[in-house]
């Protein structure tokens, strides 16, 4: 992603082992990653092109069936993925429950068409229910002028950037059209049967509002969506829902709790290969941003400095404007984590953009 940083990159992934190797589901079909686990892996038309899911053998009052874990955008490509599955990789059985790790349109597009489809619940953590919810009340739920004022706060402020921002209202609404309206929360230290096995629910915060992880000890397996990632370093950003969020302190904070795991886990992730290497993985991620401080720090002391004006210090590759959205989320970010640390000061200069200084 960093050319500058590439080599490092590719030291750092040697730490992590695939038990997998190269192995990868074909489109429709799955992969046994441990007794009742299927992994499946669809696509996605961004430059993060493919979503893991997981299929875990599970028997609800009585009931043999699956339960999936994550649905995938909302599209005719992915629904005709998933009827591939239906055809080839359920063995006969019903989905019995949709569980979804998070509110990010890759994860929750679908949910809305599985459960209607198989009769069944939504589980999922409450925030991240209600916020989703809040998204598929209409194309304008999200974003529009707020989204364009937060980022001309920071310094996106070119009229072409503000007026291209303004016209990205309906991103969530288009890829997540419709939702349940009832589900089952997820929370911290939840314990779930699934089949056989005792999955517990560990919260994340930094990426989502309420990210739920699930973890069984006795197949040292851990689903961990978005918040463990093998290759990418998963996006920690600041929203204009909450302009004034510390989400890089949440999210190092969060996987932090993954240390107690055991050493041997298996990571499943929804991006990439089937890791182990989890607290290895932890520690890269938490060197990593410790970099990127780092530098912000080292720019805002040289000079007061806007988040847009971090970009170029902490990406090192050409962005569109999509990819520059998220960008400034994570320039944010970290400067919010030395502002709220009390190392950088925020002020607000005479065109209405904040600027942070280090103390000189
Ligand atoms: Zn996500």
């Amino acid at each position: 992603m960093k050319p500058s940083h590439q080599a490092s990159a590719n030291e750092l992934e040697k730490q992590l082992h695939y038990p997998l190797g190269d192995a990868l589901p074909a489109p429709g079909a799955s992969l046994t990653v441990a007794a009742g686990v299927k992994w499946l892996r669809m696509g996605l038309p961004f430059a993060l092109n493919h979503i893991n899911l997981w299929l875990l053998r599970d028997e609800i009052e009585g009931r043999p069936g699956w339960s999936v874990v994550d649905c995938c955008i909302s599209s005719d490509k992915s629904k005709a993925q998933w009827e591939q599955v239906f055809a080839n990789e359920l063995e006969g059985l019903p989905i019995l429950r949709v569980i979804v790790t998070h509110m990010h349109p890759d994860h929750i597009g679908l949910a809305h068409w599985l459960c209607q489809r198989w009769q069944v619940q939504l589980w999922i953590s409450a925030t991240d229910f209600l916020l989703a919810r809040i998204g598929t009340q209409g194309p304008t739920a999200f974003g529009g002028d707020t989204a364009a004022a937060f980022f001309a706060a920071h310094g996106l402020n070119d009229p072409e950037s503000v007026e291209k921002i303004r016209g990205r209202e309906n991103y969530f609404f288009s890829l997540v059209p419709a939702l349940p309206r009832q589900y089952r929360r997820l929370q911290d230290g939840d314990v779930l049967t699934i089949g056989a096995r005792q999955w517990r629910c560990i919260s994340g915060y930094g990426h989502a509002p309420e990210h739920i992880s699930l973890y069984c000890e006795e197949l040292r397996l851990l689903i961990g969506g978005d918040m463990m990632l093998p290759r990418i370093s998963t996006n920690v950003s600041v929203y204009d829902q909450e302009p004034e969020s510390n989400p890089l302190k949440q999210f190092l904070d969060s996987i932090d709790k993954f240390r107690l795991l055991d050493a041997q886990t298996l990571t499943l992730p929804a991006h990439g290969k089937p890791f182990t290497g989890l607290y290895e993985r932890i520690e890269q991620l938490h060197q990593h941003h410790r970099e990127r401080l780092a530098e912000v720090m080292a720019a805002c002391t040289a000079r007061p400095c806007s988040a847009a004006e971090l970009i170029p210090v902490l990406f090192k590759r050409q962005l569109d404007l999509h990819q520059t959205t998220f960008a400034m989320g994570e320039s944010i970010a970290h400067l919010h984590a030395l502002w709220f640390a009390g190392q950088l000061q925020r002020t607000l200069d005479a065109a209405g953009v904040y600027r942070f200084a280090g103390r000189r």
